[in-house]
């Protein structure tokens, strides 16, 4: 019988971790205590690939960062995610901030981030104009890019069940006995036999953790708030733009996305509950200001949306990446703060290689096939190429977002593929429906139709994401739905 190893939690590290495990012949058994995978930190984030020059040399978070961001050019290209390896800048507004900047240019030398160097006023205004004239230098990391994190993390556990691993969605992880050398893990309905455990639950690692006994470590949210804007001010900057760090972290940045709009934050507040993503007036107005220090000139009148991300930081420097000591087959993935998303495809050949030191036999899966095709393809397309698959099947002509060229065709493609999409947040993260410059404002009515039609379900049972976040609570005249 194939060894069973247990993964707890669809972020993109979990994702990741059992997408690598399905390269051996292994049982794998991704649980995800929500409704869809990516919905906690892999969700909401800055989703900048970072070069690896801020972490500290020596640790964890220097090695499988710079490890991580090599390796996410071909892991996108496989996946079919969106990747750009646009650089990066951190700037300096004084004499003190260029030593540091210095600093930051020797720590990159010592963990081996490739491409960085030293520019003075000159060479970064030509290469960004607009960016604040009271900027004297900068560190450049033409290493560093920008990515789609909650594609990756999708693309990662669809990819994982394409190769036979089983996920469970909608499965909190309650309960973790022993049964002899095996686990017994309660996952809502149903119960898990397991011979490992990979605990990936991200915010919630400690409280998984606490499940076997181990408290050795505790896990704080860190709220980051964010404003992004239209795709119409996508071109503002060219690069990510950071500004010297403080102790709070990596300050306000501002940066282009893989999709072309352009994300300003985030703020760094420690809150008291792990599960808040609210904005405020305060954080968001904090945004404005200390963007404006890098880009004087940011166009607010093109805000589409804002959003939080909660960070998950962890009583100590490091990643905790290791075995628990009160058992040896339960796997600490924990306190994977930035840069986690970056560090993420190293973590998961790291962790499974921890794995097969604690035993697990790893016996190649000749049958693994990483490749995988991106939920939201029509649009890549020629017009030759568009009409034939329009002749083929009709509901790829009809656009249902507008805003960013979304089919029916592709819509009921994403419903049915795993991991499949059943919430209106769903099809938001693997298709932008939604996501353009009017926020879902037309195209809402038809998706929550479509959803309806093709999960058999009533439109009042259609939710945005979370279970309870109804979309429709009742008629205000006529039939009712
Ligand atoms: C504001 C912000 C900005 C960031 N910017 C960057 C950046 O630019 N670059 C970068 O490299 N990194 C960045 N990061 C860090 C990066 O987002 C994280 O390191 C990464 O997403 C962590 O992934 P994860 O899978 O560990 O956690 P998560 O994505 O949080 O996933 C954990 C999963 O576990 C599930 N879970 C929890 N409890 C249970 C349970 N009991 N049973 C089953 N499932 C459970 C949760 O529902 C969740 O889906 C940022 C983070 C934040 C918050």
């Amino acid at each position: 019988m194939k060894p069973t190893v247990a993964v707890i939690g669809g972020g993109v590290v979990g994702s990741l971790i059992a997408r690598e495990l399905t390269k051996y012949e292994l049982k794998v058994v991704l649980i995800e205590a929500r409704e869809d995978i990516a919905t906690g930190a892999s969700g909401a984030n800055s989703a900048i690939v970072h070069g690896g020059f801020d972490p500290v040399p020596g640790t964890l978070k220097a090695k499988l960062n710079v490890e991580g961001a090599a390796m996410m050019p071909a892991l996108t290209e496989e996946l079919g995610v969106s990747y750009k390896n646009n650089g990066s800048l951190v700037l300096a507004f004084s004499e003190k901030e260029m030593e540091h900047v210095g600093k930051l240019y020797a720590r990159g030398l010592e963990n081996g981030v490739p491409g960085l160097s030293v520019l003075n006023a000159e060479e970064l205004h030509r290469l960004e104009p607009n960016l604040s004239p009271k900027a004297v230098g900068a560190l450049r990391c033409t290493s560093a890019g920008i990515v789609c994190p909650y594609s990756l993390a999708i693309a990662a556990a669809g990819n994982a069940v394409d190769n036979g691993a089983e996920l469970w969605l909608a499965s909190p992880v309650t309960a973790i006995e022993k049964d002899g050398e095996s686990f017994v893990l309660t996952c809502g309905e149903k119960t898990l036999q397991a011979d490992y455990v990979v605990n990936c639950a991200g915010i919630r690692s400690d409280e998984v953790s606490r499940l076997i006994g181990d408290d050795s470590f505790s896990i704080k949210p860190r709220a980051g708030e964010y404003l992004l804007l239209d795709k119409s001010e996508g071109d503002t900057v060219s690069h990510t733009i950071f500004q010297t760090p403080n102790e709070m972290g990596k300050g306000i940045l501002v940066t282009p996305t893989v999709h072309g709009n352009l994300l300003t934050g985030p703020t760094a507040l420690n809150i008291g509950e792990k599960g808040n993503t609210a904005t405020t007036r305060e954080g968001l107005a904090f945004v404005r200001e200390t963007a404006a220090k890098s880009v004087p000139n940011l166009n607010y009148r093109a805000v589409i949306t804002s959003f939080t991300g909660v960070r998950s930081v962890p009583d100590q420097e490091d990643f905790i990446i290791r075995f628990s000591e009160k058992d040896p087959r339960f796997l600490q993935v924990a306190g994977i703060e930035s840069p986690g998303l970056s560090s993420a495809p190293a973590i998961a050949p790291y962790a499974v290689g921890l794995l097969a030191e604690a035993g697990l036999a790893l016996t190649e899966n000749k049958a693994f096939n990483g490749k995988r095709k991106s939920y939201h393809w029509f649009s890549s397309l020629s017009m030759e190429e568009k009409n034939a698959v329009i002749r083929e099947n009709p509901a790829f002509g009809r656009v249902v977002c507008r805003c960013e060229t979304v089919t029916e065709g592709e819509i009921v493609e994403a419903i049915h593929r795993a991991p499949r999409a059943t919430t209106l947040d769903g099809l938001k993260h693997r298709l932008r429906s939604g996501m353009g410059r009017c926020q879902g404002g037309f195209c809402t009515p038809l998706l929550v139709e479509i959803l309806a039609r093709e999960l058999d379900r009533s439109p009042m049972d259609v939710e945005k994401g979370a279970e309870g976040s109804k979309l429709l609570i009742g008629k205000t005249k006529g039939e009712s739905v």
